[in-house]
Parts: C-alpha cells; sequence; structure tokens
C-alpha cells in the first residue's frame, strides 16, 4: 500500500507533459506543481497562510539543516513537520545529500552560493577528490559522508541510515533517499562510481524506512552521461520507490537540462510522480514540464525575490533601479498577488532601497505568485491540449532564461 497515490487525469499528444493529481496523506497536488523551498520548515519571510494564498501546494523542507541542532528530534515531538509549522498541507524532505556535498566542498573551488553559473541550487562539489585538505575536509565512504561543517567546524557524519532516521523523524508526505550528488565537473569515472553508490545507498535506506504513511522517492544521478543516466534510471526503478527524483544536473545550460531530463523520463514508468530537484527559473518549469516531470523545487524565485528581482510575464524587474523611484504601477499589471494589489512600484522601489524587512516579504509573494501562477496556466493549458502552444507563446514574450 502506497502513502501516496498518483492519478494522471491529461498526457500531452505532442510532448511527454501529463497532468495528475497526486494524493497525499495531508491533502492533494495538482501537477505539474512547483513545489516551494522551507529548508528550516519556513518559506523565508511568509507565514502558511501567505504561502498559500501565493499558490503554493506543497512545502519542501531540508533533513541536513533540520538535522542540525537536532532539530527534527523537536518536530517528531511536535508531530511532524506540517504540524509544527502550522501548514495545512503536504510536505516534502530533501535528504541532505546534496547539502552535504555543496556545503563540505563548494568555496574550494572559488564558486558558492548566489554563483550566477549555478541557476538551481548551490554550487555542488568536485567529487573527483574524495579528501580535502586544510578546514573543509569531506570523506565519502561506502558507510556515508564525514565532512566539517563550514559553520560550525564540527564534524558531521551522515550515513543512509540517519538520513532516513531525521526524515521519518520530520514525518514529511515524501521524501528522497540518500544519494551521492556529483558536479557537472566530475570525471566519467567518479560519476559511474557516484552511481553505483547511489544505487547501493538506496537499498539501505529502503531497508531502513519503518514509516508506511510516508512516501519514498529514489534519486537518480549519472551526471552529464547518457549511458551512467539510462543505469541509474533502470536500477533505481527495479527498486519499491513510490516516485523518482531526478538528480541535478545543475550548472549546466538550458538545453543540456532538457537533454539529461529526457533521458530520464524516456524510461521512467509513467504511473509514479517524477521531481526534479532543485531546477526552477520560469523557463526551465516550461521546459521540464514538457519533458515529463511532474513536481520541481528551487531556491532561486524566493531568493531573487530578498534580493529585489521581481518575475513579471516580460521578465525580470530590478526593483532597486531608479527608474521605479517615481512609478506609481503595480509590479505588473493584472497580477492577483496581494502585492501588486495593494502596492506600487515606487513604494517597493522605497522599502528595498531603505533595507526594510517588509521589501522581501512583499517580493517574496510576488515573486511565488508568479511561478504558481504560470505552473497552474501552463497545467490548464495541459489539460485543454494546448500545452505546447502555450510553451511557445511564453518563450517568446520572456526575456529571460
Ligand atoms: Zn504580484
Amino acid at each position: 500500500m502506497s502513502a501516496v497515490q498518483f492519478d494522471i487525469t491529461k498526457e500531452d499528444p505532442r510532448s511527454r507533459a501529463r497532468a495528475a493529481v497526486l494524493k497525499t496523506p495531508h491533502g492533494e497536488i495538482e501537477t505539474p506543481a512547483f513545489v516551494v523551498v522551507g529548508t528550516m520548515a519556513s518559506v523565508r519571510t511568509l507565514t502558511p497562510d501567505e504561502i498559500k494564498k501565493a499558490g503554493s501546494q506543497v512545502v519542501l523542507a531540508n533533513a541536513y539543516h533540520l538535522y542540525l541542532e537536532n532539530r527534527h528530534e523537536v518536530i517528531a515531538h511536535a508531530g511532524g513537520l506540517a504540524k509544527f509549522m502550522r501548514w495545512d498541507g503536504p510536505t516534502m524532505s530533501d535528504s541532505g545529500g546534496f547539502q552535504v556535498f555543496s556545503m563540505g566542498f563548494g568555496s574550494d573551488h572559488g564558486i558558492g552560493k548566489n554563483t550566477p553559473y549555478f541557476p538551481g541550487r548551490d554550487v555542488p562539489p568536485d567529487l573527483s577528490k574524495t579528501e580535502l585538505e586544510g578546514p573543509k575536509k569531506i570523506k565519502i565512504t561506502e558507510e556515508g559522508v564525514t565532512f566539517q561543517s563550514p559553520r560550525e567546524g564540527n564534524l558531521i557524519s551522515l550515513t543512509p541510515e540517519l538520513s532516513m532516521e531525521i526524515q521519518q523523524a520530520i514525518g514529511a508526505d515524501m521524501f528522497f533517499h540518500f544519494d551521492e550528488c556529483t558536479s557537472p565537473l566530475s570525471s566519467y569515472e567518479y560519476t559511474a562510481a557516484a552511481v553505483r553508490r547511489t544505487t547501493r545507498w538506496a537499498k539501505r535506506c529502503i531497508d531502513a524506512k519503518t514509516r508506511g504513511d510516508q512516501a519514498l522517492f529514489g534519486v537518480i544521478q549519472g551526471g552529464v552521461w547518457e549511458d551512467l543516466r539510462e543505469k541509474s534510471t533502470k536500477e533505481i526503478m527495479s527498486l519499491p520507490f513510490e516516485g523518482f527524483g531526478l538528480g541535478g544536473p545543475v550548472g549546466i545550460s538550458r538545453d543540456d537540462i532538457k537533454k539529461v531530463v529526457g533521458w530520464m523520463t524516456e524510461l521512467l514508468p509513467k504511473e509514479k510522480p517524477r521531481h526534479l530537484l532543485g531546477m526552477g527559473s520560469p523557463k526551465e518549469i516550461m521546459d521540464v514540464i514538457g519533458a515529463g516531470v511532474d513536481l520541481f523545487d528551487c531556491v532561486v524565485p524566493t531568493r531573487e525575490a530578498r534580493n529585489g528581482t521581481l518575475y513579471t510575464n516580460t521578465g525580470r524587474l530590478h526593483i532597486m533601479n531608479a527608474e521605479f523611484r517615481l512609478d506609481e504601477a503595480p509590479l505588473e499589471e493584472n497580477c492577483g498577488c496581494s502585492t501588486c494589489q495593494t502596492f506600487t512600484r515606487s513604494y517597493l522601489h522605497h522599502l528595498f532601497r531603505a533595507k526594510e524587512l517588509l521589501a522581501k516579504r512583499l517580493a517574496t509573494i510576488h515573486n511565488l505568485f508568479f511561478i504558481n501562477s504560470l505552473v497552474a496556466r501552463a497545467r490548464e493549458a495541459l489539460k485543454s491540449g494546448n500545452f505546447p502552444e502555450f510553451q511557445q507563446d511564453f518563450y517568446a514574450k520572456a526575456a529571460y532564461r
């Protein structure tokens, strides 16, 4: 008996896109759906009511961050993630694998958080070295990963079993197996070894699963190599997972993302949900819906909002620019979000310039609403058989990646 039920309601005959209803113990998700990131059991600056009004259906927290200071025990004590944060809806958690690799390594390669080169998530490490000298040591063994916390400096070890223990304490409706994330900079040989290890860790995660009310998704890796993606897809789909996480690829071009995602969705069984991990610029979202992806999470829309970069149907708007100082229009005409219904560009420009906290909140509400309504419109187009036209129309109008 599966913890989630996935019912496809419409398949697009001209692409791999599909619309479905994903039923979870905490409610239904209409897919395709954008999954908003709430790393620390919180979507930054927003209350659950605001998250819902921005159109979000599901929130994703992170096992690694919630393991620090044993926060997962507090969450378990409170009755699970949804109840703890008073989010009346479905939740997911990420295994922590990606964060371990990125936080243990990233800055040693001169690329780190907020690097534009990596649109989706913080930069992954180059795992062609399994041990580094100096303050940011990381060691990957068959047992798991040990690394020195870049924040506190203490040694942290994560194993597949510990990730399962943390995620089962967090109690999200859907969660991911502990995988080994590689970088586009990793060699073929290293990536192949990581694929094999990811499958062995997948089996250990399945063995460590004790709760029947959570759906475990298996993560597929393999970098940018077709044969490795194929091998990983086949191995992971042969195991009793209830859905799939498409791992990476981060830091590659939009065309390559489409290609790599296509290799996986071509092989995956239709009847289980697919979640692309850490991808979600507006155009990438349109791409991957067409490639047959049902769910996708990304920190970028909310992070960009906090930095004053707002999304519109014709491109990004940098609200700090002088041109908006006296602009009495809303961020976007006809936007249904509470920010656009109430405030002007001039006021938002002022709040950002004055570094007022309200700026981040109002901007986050708009960007989240924008992404959710874009995906909702794509879903409606899909249901009425017009998805390819909707996709082309959006590509033509939107002046951003
Ligand atoms: Zn708006």
